[in-house]
């Protein structure tokens, strides 16, 4: 004999197949919670041959449950969502704690029936299955279909159900993971702002005595004698060191946002020299001998000049920093069919072939930094790459390993230069 409602077993068995089908394709389409609910419920009362069906969902803090799909008809689900549920006194309630599906096939005279829903919404439970709707082992809700049309509920209707209440419960976990990820990504943009306005304010209200110490030291150091001139210069050292990271500070920030650029036609060679007069004396000090050949220099690129000089001493700082003292540092010039390439290498304490990209990272030092014997904060290497790639360039590393040397290669565009 076919099942009721249906013409034949058969026939009964496809619908029923293709329609957990739909809902699991429906699932995999990502849509929003409250359509896939409603999908849910239409499937469960076509499936099940039944008036309605309703999910609610228990809510630990208020110890209660509330709806959160139904198609009851005539109800507004938007009322029923205002409804609370008794854990206590609801066939829904018990089925959560007591962790199982409860078929009622008569509901006229259960007192279980919590019937302050029906009577709000002119509606009555004749009938009603119910199973637990399950996430990571923990029940978080309970499926309910209500007046089967026909008869009493089956096994085929419990298990049916049950597999929509699967469905229905990675349906709202996906949708409270999306949710989570939604506002840890919402807090981590408000601490990002924060920390941007933070550096602006700092960088900006630092400048201002910073520039009356660099100016009353540079002034000392010519002025004084002896012992009292050295002091000076340890100051104005120490001073322009503090605006060198303060500049970090202020660059990392820009790279945060998009960088304005100011282009023009340059040689490479006017780049390169402006750099190195920059450093001559910092090179001096540590008895370097700085290396610059500017064969080839004469290659016109098209950039930012300001960008590119940022990047090129903060290469070469590095390499003055990280090369014992007497070393050798050399800048050179290569033509390529696209780019032109400044090869700036140092017989330093060199890279492990591990930190060659993470170097670029910003804060990212080799050496920890409790530990390390050089000062700077981890910036100018991401701030290089980033003023370089903003004109267009490349920039990497290379590296025989530990005490055998560095070489940046700073690449840019040739032939936009020639536009
Ligand atoms: P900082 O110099 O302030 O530490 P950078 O971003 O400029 O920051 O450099 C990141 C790290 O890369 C340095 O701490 C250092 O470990 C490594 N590094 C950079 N340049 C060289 C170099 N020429 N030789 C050896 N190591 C280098």
């Amino acid at each position: 004999m076919a099942a009721p409602g249906y013409s034949t077993n058969l026939e009964k068995h496809n619908l029923i197949l293709s329609r957990l089908l739909d809902v699991s394709l429906v699932l995999n389409l990502n849509v929003a919670l409250k359509p896939i609910l409603g999908y849910i419920m239409e499937a469960a009362c076509e499936i099940a041959l039944c008036d309605a069906a309703s999910i609610l969902l228990y809510n630990k803090n208020s110890d209660e449950l509330r709806f959160a799909a139904s198609n009851t008809p005539g109800a507004d689900t938007d009322a029923l969502q205002k409804i609370p549920v008794p854990m206590a006194n609801s066939i829904g309630g018990q089925i959560v704690r007591e962790n199982r599906p409860i078929i009622i096939q008569n509901a006229d005279e259960d007192p279980r029936i919590y019937r302050t829903v029906d009577e709000s919404i002119g509606f009555t439970t004749k009938s009603l299955l119910g199973v637990p709707m399950h996430v990571k082992g923990s029940v978080i809700g309970v499926l309910e279909a209500l007046n089967k049309r026909e008869g009493g509920w089956t096994q085929d209707d419990l298990n049916n159900l049950t597999i929509l209440a699967s469905h229905a419960a990675v349906a709202i976990s996906n949708a409270r993971q999306t949710e989570a990820l939604r506002k840890a990504n919402e807090e981590l943009n408000k601490l990002d702002k924060i920390k941007n306005d933070f550096i602006a304010i700092a960088s900006h209200e630092l400048r201002t005595p910073l520039s009356v110490i660099l100016g009353y030291a540079s002034f000392l150091k010519d002025e004084a004698q002896g012992e009292a001139s050295d002091h000076a210069a340890a100051v104005l050292n120490s001073a322009m060191h503090l605006r060198n990271l303060i500049e970090d500070m202020t660059n990392v920030r820009l790279l945060q946002g998009k960088i304005d650029l100011a282009r023009e036609h340059a040689t490479l060679a006017s780049l390169i020299q402006a750099a190195q007069s920059d450093l001559q004396s910092l090179a001096n000090a540590k008895g370097h001998h700085l290396d610059v050949d500017l064969a080839g220099g004469q290659a016109l690129v098209f950039v930012d000049r300001s960008k590119i000089a940022t990047a090129l001493i903060n290469i070469l700082n590095n390499a003055i920093k990280f090369t014992p003292n007497g070393g050798l540092i050399q800048v050179r010039i290569e033509q390529r069919p696209e780019e032109v390439w400044v090869r700036i290498s140092d017989n330093g304490i060199g890279i492990p072939s591990d930190h060659l990209e993470k170097i670029f990272d910003e804060f990212h030092q080799v050496a920890d930094h409790m530990t390390r014997r050089h000062n700077g904060m981890g910036l100018g290497l991401s701030i290089a790459r980033g003023m370089v790639e903003a004109n267009g360039g490349r920039l990497w590393a290379e590296s025989a390993g530990p005490n055998k040397g560095s070489t940046f290669i700073l690449a840019l565009p040739f032939k936009a230069s020639q536009g």
